[in-house]
């Protein structure tokens, strides 16, 4: 009985085997016919998979009547994200495996599972190849994707010694967002960079930077990273234009290329579960990939370009129990600003109200009721100071805001209305409980009016997302990243190589492939 159960085993086994081998024996059949390929642009939505696409697709599409470039690409592929070390990888282990061609363990940057190994990134390969390199990013230059390219730390948290390593690769060009954890004197990253040959930009000196006269750039748009899409003033760098520079300069260096750019924000708005702010953030990275599509069709034969994601982050999906089939994503064009900036906002009106905040705790918490007392004549922000701030920043309408009837009169006329524009904005108008779940956090962030210090947290502006992006009919299951696969989507000479489905690492595999077939 035990003999024949194991007997079968074994031959289920042997029977998978030629499945197996087939598959690989058609990668192989594949990489055997690449052809050369000059310019490779490998760029990375950080947290963006196939909902954070459609959530922006849907959402150009209503308001502009056009999809994404990203969405358009003629190769379409699928890439598994799971890290060796957990089924829900984070960002160092998802870059590692993008960049290098091997699993690790979450954390790692560009080395083995074990901490010892140095694991080569597509990047370095280029360079050996004597290809210049450009990456750029809208978050951190040092942060774990980018770093992943350029880096060999045990730990993505190891800031100061990835930017070392971001000045020792030699890569022609590094732009975007600063360095974190930098450190000062002799010891600032920038001012080495100088002296390895990098011509140093920051912010304002970006745009005027003469590339004919730097053999390196690193251009450091802000000292951070880029401002968020949806918060950028227009006139300002956003991920496209750094594009644009990286490969003006990196056409002057007259030798082939390769270029990873990440949209580095996305991540972040899943991770405050941020609707709005993410597919703003999408967009932006769409913008910088059209940048490269004008290009491909300069270069038509010889430009590669592959867009991926290096994991999904927020649960994020397109539907809600409360709005069932009734898809309102065009909502989300209502909302102003980021959800971090709109907490700047409540509390820089709570600052105008209250006066400014003080250290410590605030006074009279440890003794209500005589605080209660001698506060009667103190200053106290009140439920209805916020409404028009939550109003003009999201476009969510409190019935009897003011104490009068009008905007109930308003309601009542637009749902007798035809006119598509007033129904759309019915659907902003918050319910009973809405209301009460937002006076609820407001109360938890000013109990009694006055601020709560920490404990109270950014309490209002979390509760307001959260209502708005259900009402969009948006819902996200977590703060921290899924294990959904996501898309990975290819145009141009190669192109053909990225479709199907395949794990992360093989991206790398693939590319380094290519970059390694021979340009004359
Ligand atoms: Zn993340």
């Amino acid at each position: 009985m035990k003999r024949s159960f194991f007997a079968a085993l074994a031959a289920g086994a042997f029977l998978a085997l030629p499945a197996f081998q087939a598959a690989a024996q058609t990668d192989a059949d594949q990489l055997k016919d690449l052809k050369p390929v000059k310019y490779v642009f490998l760029f990375i939505g950080d947290g963006m998979s196939l909902p954070q696409r459609m959530m922006a697709e849907e959402f150009s599409r209503s308001t502009t009547g056009k999809g994404l470039t990203i969405n358009a690409m003629p190769v379409q592929g699928y890439s598994k994200t799971s890290s060796a070390s957990n089924f829900i990888t984070d960002s160092a282990a998802s870059g590692t495996a993008i960049a290098c061609g091997e699993k690790t363990n979450n954390g790692r940057i560009g080395m083995d599972t074990e901490g010892k190994k140095n694991l080569e990134s597509v990047a370095e390969v280029a360079k050996k190849n004597g290809r210049a390199v450009g990456i750029l990013t809208s978050i951190t230059i040092n942060h774990a994707t980018p770093a992943s390219f350029y880096a060999h730390n045990v730990s993505r948290d190891n800031y100061y010694d990835i930017g070392l390593d971001l000045v020792k690769s030699g890569f022609e060009y590094f732009g975007g967002g600063g360095l974190q954890g930098n450190r000062n004197g002799d010891n600032d990253i920038y001012k080495i960079a100088e002296k390895a040959g990098y011509t140093v930009a920051y912010k304002d000196e970006v745009p005027k930077v003469d590339l004919k006269k730097a053999d390196k750039l690193f251009v450091r748009g802000h000292n951070g990273q880029l401002p968020y899409a949806i918060d950028k003033p227009a006139d300002e760098w956003g991920l496209a234009e750094y594009t644009q520079q990286c490969i003006d300069f990196l056409m002057l260096k007259n030798k082939p290329f390769f270029v990873m750019v990440e949209g580095g924000n996305i991540d972040h708005h899943g991770h405050s579960n941020d609707a709005g702010s993410s597919l703003r953030e999408t967009m932006e990275m769409d913008r910088a990939v059209s940048v490269i599509m004008d290009f491909a069709k300069k270069h038509p034969n010889d430009t590669l370009l592959v867009v991926t994601g290096d994991h999904e982050t927020g649960g994020l999906t397109l539907g809600f129990a409360n709005t069932q089939y009734e898809s309102s994503i065009y909502l989300l064009g209502n909302q102003k600003c980021s959800s971090d900036e709109f907490k700047n906002k409540v509390n820089q009106l709570a600052d105008k109200i209250l006066g400014p905040r003080r250290m410590g705790p605030p006074a009279g918490r440890n003794n209500d009721n005589q605080n209660n007392q001698a506060s009667a004549e103190e200053k106290t922000i009140k439920f209805d100071d916020i409404k028009p701030l939550i109003t003009e920043n999201f476009g969510l309408i409190f019935d009897n805001q003011g104490g009068s009837n009008e905007n109930n009169g308003a309601v009542q006329a637009n749902l007798r209305s035809a006119d598509r524009n007033a129904r759309r904005k019915l659907n902003l108008v918050l319910t009973k409980s809405e209301q009460d779940r937002i006076e609820e956090a407001f109360n938890r962030q000013f109990p009694n009016g006055k601020r709560a210090g920490f404990g109270g947290g950014d309490a209002v502006a979390n509760t307001v997302v959260a209502i708005f992006d259900n009402k969009s009919s948006v819902g996200w299951t977590s703060g921290a990243h899924t294990a959904l696969p996501v898309d990975t989507s290819s145009y141009g000479v190669n192109a053909n190589v990225f479709g199907g489905m395949y794990e992360n690492s093989d991206i790398a595999k693939r590319l380094k492939a290519i970059i390694s077939v021979p340009v004359k």
